[in-house]
């Protein structure tokens, strides 16, 4: 279940998956009396993992309270906050190294920044994994993307976990949807995945995934060299349906 605890966000990635939110002239920040109702869901639904999305979650000015509020509850075993990193806060007094809060910082590639952008982008990802736990995730939207600007930040930034993912065309990205044969377009990443897969296993980072690619994505010689790699099980999870609710508890 991911929480999306406001809209607010100075990203413009083109692969956002809360358009539907962020997309509104209205601010909204979800109240401290709707997470707490919302961490009780959780907690009766025995499900002890909380997920804060935005928008921009480093954005939200109670951001420091909700995280505090699941490190010091011992039914919930792990917070994470997915952030794109474009926020100009001070995180020393927000968080502190633990083994329940895991940061998943979204890096997109230099060249979609702008020069001032990319500048906040680094010092955000400098801090973070000063402060915290932190999981580089990489979304592909382009089939003929790069990913070498993530082992780059990874290196620098002795960030060892990498999150990955084929980024969905959004469904209310009207040009996009129009031409839309969803298994044919997500097929055409199969062999940037591939080769991300081997040089990221090459480099040693340890990867998950979101949304994946279907093997029939790969060419013969890709599928035959899966195995023989040991990149088959990363591949190998089931997608599940993703409840995302909104700052306005709306889902
Ligand atoms: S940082 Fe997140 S919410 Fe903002 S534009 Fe990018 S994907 Fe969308």
């Amino acid at each position: 279940m991911n929480l999306i605890i406001t809209n607010r966000c100075h990203g413009s990635c083109d692969y956002c998956f809360a358009k539907r939110f962020t997309s509104t002239n209205t601010i909204e920040f979800l109240s401290e009396r709707d997470y707490r109702f919302v961490v009780e869901f959780l907690r009766n639904s025995e499900i002890p993992v909380v997920k804060l999305l935005g928008g921009e979650p480093f954005l939200h000015p109670q951001i420091s309270k909700f995280i505090q509020l699941i490190e010091d509850d011992p039914f919930f075993e792990r917070i994470i906050v997915f952030t794109g990193g474009m926020f100009e806060i001070d995180l020393e007094p927000i968080l502190k190294k633990s083994d329940k809060t895991n940061i998943v910082f979204n890096l997109n590639a230099t060249d979609r920044y702008t020069g001032r952008q990319m500048k906040v982008v680094e010092k955000n990802l400098r801090e973070l994994c000063f402060y915290s736990d932190v999981t580089l995730s990489v979304n592909f939207s382009d089939p003929n993307g790069d990913y070498i600007y993530a082992f780059d930040a990874a290196l620098i930034y002795g960030i060892g976990k990498i999150r990955w993912s084929v980024a969905n065309p959004h469904y209310l990205d009207k040009a996009r949807i129009d031409s839309l044969d969803q298994i044919g377009v997500i097929k055409q990443f199969g062999s940037l995945v591939h080769r991300f897969l081997v040089d990221a296993q090459e480099l040693g980072f340890d990867l998950t995934h979101d949304c994946q690619v279907p093997f029939c994505s790969f060419n013969d010689e890709e599928i035959i060299g899966l195995p023989r790699r040991g990149l088959l099980s990363s591949l190998q999870n089931l997608c599940s349906l993703a409840l995302v609710i909104g700052p306005d508890l709306r889902i």
